[in-house]
């Protein structure tokens, strides 16, 4: 199965569907990353405030699949924001990841109340400069974030890692990042651990799944990837890995988007930079 790739700002390019990890522990990572990597994927979404990175880069050398082939993300959270603190946290995640570098580093989320962010992107140039960070990002940023970011220092973020699915829509995020050449990812695509079930279940999605022959998962996958967007699913299942994989060879109608958009709580539902999440 080939998975479309999008283009970053740095000239690579980052697999539009990749495997989510939280809140896997270590020994379910590798065993999920192996599988998620035997089935098709090739991008994977880590966070050092996970616990997995260890775990990560076990199912990575056990799947025998060359470091080259795969895409891996990892954030720092708060922790390391603050002038150089990064440059620490980064070298501990590459020793558990058993990895050289990083294709992208994000800011796990802005924290703008303690007012670091700034100094932190300083410190990820860095980390890009010496090869550490392949791309380097954000999550969790808003427009008046990545505005202080653009006036304050040098690199555009290749990514904005951003809550995203069909009751959470996020617009005006969306378009910030397209105007500024910023590749969004939706984070808890399906709805989150805890929203799935519920979203999942809605007669609109069930309708359009049952009339495609798909699951509702797949719909709300290939909802995502026909706006552009890079999601990142976590499954424990390897056929559920593989189902949302799958989302490649079926298309959603106008129509079929519109009955979709009605899901949604409103453009910006969902949004709080100020506290840290997964
Ligand atoms: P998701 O929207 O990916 O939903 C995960 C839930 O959906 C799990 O309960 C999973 O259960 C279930 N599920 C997965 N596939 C299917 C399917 N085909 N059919 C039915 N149920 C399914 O939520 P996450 O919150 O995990 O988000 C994805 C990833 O995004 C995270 O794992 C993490 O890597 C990242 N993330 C980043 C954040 C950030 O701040 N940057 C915040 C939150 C998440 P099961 O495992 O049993 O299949």
């Amino acid at each position: 199965m080939s998975i479309p790739a999008i283009p970053l700002n740095t000239g690579a390019s980052i697999p539009q569907v990749g495997a989510g990890t939280w809140p896997l522990d270590d020994a379910e990572a590798a065993d999920v990353v192996a599988a998620a990597i035997e089935v098709g994927y090739r991008h994977l979404d880590t966070a050092t405030r996970y616990g997995n990175e260890t775990g990560v880069g076990e199912g990575i050398r056990r799947s025998g699949i060359a470091r080259e082939e795969l895409f891996v993300t990892t954030k720092l959270d708060g922790e390391f924001q603050g002038s150089d603190r990064a440059i620490a946290g980064l070298h501990a995640a590459l020793e558990r990841l058993g990895t050289d570098y990083v294709d992208l580093l994000l800011i796990h989320w802005p924290l703008p109340q303690r007012d670091e962010y700034v100094s932190t992107w300083r410190t990820f140039e860095k980390l890009h400069a010496d090869g550490l960070a392949r791309a380097i990002g954000v999550s969790n940023f808003t427009p008046a974030h990545l505005d202080r970011l653009a006036a304050e220092t040098s690199i555009v973020p290749a990514v904005n890692q951003i809550q995203i699915s069909p009751a959470i829509v996020r617009l005006e995020q969306r378009a910030y990042d397209v105007a500024h050449g910023i590749v969004t990812q939706s984070w808890s695509p399906l709805g989150g651990r805890k929203g799935a079930g519920s979203l999942l279940a809605e007669p609109v999605l069930v309708d359009i799944a049952s009339r495609l022959d798909r699951t509702p998962a797949q719909v709300v996958v290939r909802w995502h990837v026909q706006q552009g967007l890079v999601v990142i699913p976590k499954s424990s299942d390897r056929a559920r890995l593989a189902q949302n994989l799958d989302v490649f060879s079926f298309e959603l109608s106008d129509d079929d988007l519109a009955s979709i958009a009605t899901l949604s709580q409103g453009p910006d539902a969902g949004v709080d930079s100020d506290r840290e999440g997964h």
